[in-house]
């Protein structure tokens, strides 16, 4: 017998926010419509790209340990059902010239979640991991459990089963909402068309600010972010998914990151410092020398093998940071039936499953709200490097 329904919800954006939150209200018995102006993990969203780290260690902010090491059965769940695995187990090491407080303080985490990590020395990071140049690096930190996740797949896999299931998706551009009553009621597409519903996500990502410019505005700050692949020597078996792990060099806190060839993309190797302020619409995808004569550079340094190695792909992408680097989950201050959901701030994909299920939780009122997620906490976001 079908699900006696408890309401509808309409959710404005069709990224890993809103795709895991239909989901879960979906689960509990909620009829659901998704929105989405270009589709789900477009080309242009921030969960549109190929591939995601995803891991556990984030020093003493042990609220995105627990995040991440509860969705990962989420996503292995949903990797058993697609076609095409979502989740490959490569193992993530983060390196490091010394051993910093934000090691001392995952190693701590690790241990009281009970997650398996091993702590290397320098000698032994040179004999695992051959492809990689250790020169100046002290300690590492490898998380064998964790690894990538296909971003794009991902979400188009779990907008298909939402709709297999019986929810509604739908593409449509929608205007900034208004009302003059106390909750919102309908939401007007850019085609004439509205949707009502009884409750309301807005997980829009990079376009919050344009939805919301008065409640967010500069509480969310797009910034440029350019990723490269770069194939490996033919044959060369070294660069593959288990012989190479997701990586993280923590350089001073210049963090540049990548991913082994995952299905053969290649190489990838990106530099997670916040590049200058976009317009998610205006601005230009195409790849800058700049970005990548720095990638390159840092690339020969750190992985000599791929010296001379052909750039395979590129991509332009924006991180949606909030000042602090904490997403946004929080009902909107005026329509206490909106929820704003958002911030993802560079490292919000892997927590796609637990951000699901916490946001359906807190638009239902089932959730305590929790400060760090909250709007008050978000001042104008400047540019922040980590994670
Ligand atoms: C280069 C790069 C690397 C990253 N690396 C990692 C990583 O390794 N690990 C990790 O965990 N995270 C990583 N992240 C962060 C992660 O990808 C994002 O935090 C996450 O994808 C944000 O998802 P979202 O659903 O909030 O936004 P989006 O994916 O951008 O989705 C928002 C959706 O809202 C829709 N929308 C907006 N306005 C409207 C409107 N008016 N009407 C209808 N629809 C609308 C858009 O079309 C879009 O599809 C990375 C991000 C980037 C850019």
């Amino acid at each position: 017998m079908a699900k006696k329904h408890r309401g509808h919800v309409a959710i404005v954006g069709a990224g890993v926010f809103g795709a895991w939150t239909a989901h879960h209200l979906q689960q509990e018995g909620h009829k659901v419509t998704l929105v989405d102006a270009w589709g789900p993990a477009h080309s242009r969203a921030s969960s549109g790209g190929e591939s995601r780290l995803t891991r556990a260690a984030y020093g003493k902010d042990e609220i995105y340990t627990r995040m991440a090491m509860d969705s990962l059965p989420q996503w292995k769940a949903l990797s058993a059902v697609s076609g095409l695995p979502i989740f490959i187990r490569a193992g993530i090491l983060f390196f490091f010239p010394t051993e910093e407080p934000y090691v001392r303080d995952s190693i701590a985490a690790h241990k009281k979640f009970g997650l398996p990590t091993d702590v290397l020395t320098q000698a032994e990071m040179a004999r695992r991991f051959p492809m990689i140049d250790f020169d100046g690096i002290r300690v590492g930190l490898y998380e064998p459990g964790f690894g990538a996740l296909m971003a794009r797949r991902a979400v188009l896999t779990l907008v298909d089963r939402f709709t297999k299931a019986g929810g509604k998706y739908t593409k449509g551009f929608v205007q900034p909402p208004s009302t003059s009553g106390t909750e919102l009621h309908e939401i007007e597409l850019s085609s004439g068309e509205n949707i009502q519903a009884d409750r309301f996500v807005f997980a829009a990502g990079p376009w919050l600010p344009k939805l919301f410019p008065q409640v967010i505005g500069p509480r969310i700050l797009p910034t440029r972010q350019e990723v490269f692949f770069f194939a490996p020597p033919a044959g060369d078996r070294r660069f593959a998914p288990g012989a190479m792990p997701g990586w993280a060099d923590f350089n001073g806190g210049d963090i540049f990151y990548g991913f082994p060839d995952l299905e053969s993309r290649g190489a990838k190797f990106a530099h997670d410092a916040h590049g200058i302020e976009v317009d998610p619409d205006a601005q230009s995808r195409r790849p800058t020398e700049a970005a990548l004569a720095e990638i390159v550079a840092y690339r020969d340094r750190r992985f000599p093998l791929l010296k001379g190695a052909p750039l395979t792909e590129a991509r332009v992408c924006q991180y949606e940071n909030s000042s602090n680097g904490d997403f946004l989950i929080d009902l909107h201050p005026d329509w206490p039936n909106v929820l704003l959901l958002g911030g993802g701030s560079g490292h919000g994909f892997k927590h796609g499953p637990e951000v699901g299920r916490y946001a359906a939780a807190r638009l239902m009122g089932s959730a305590k709200p929790e400060p760090r997620f909250s709007l008050a906490s978000k001042a104008e976001a400047h540019h922040r490097e980590v994670h």
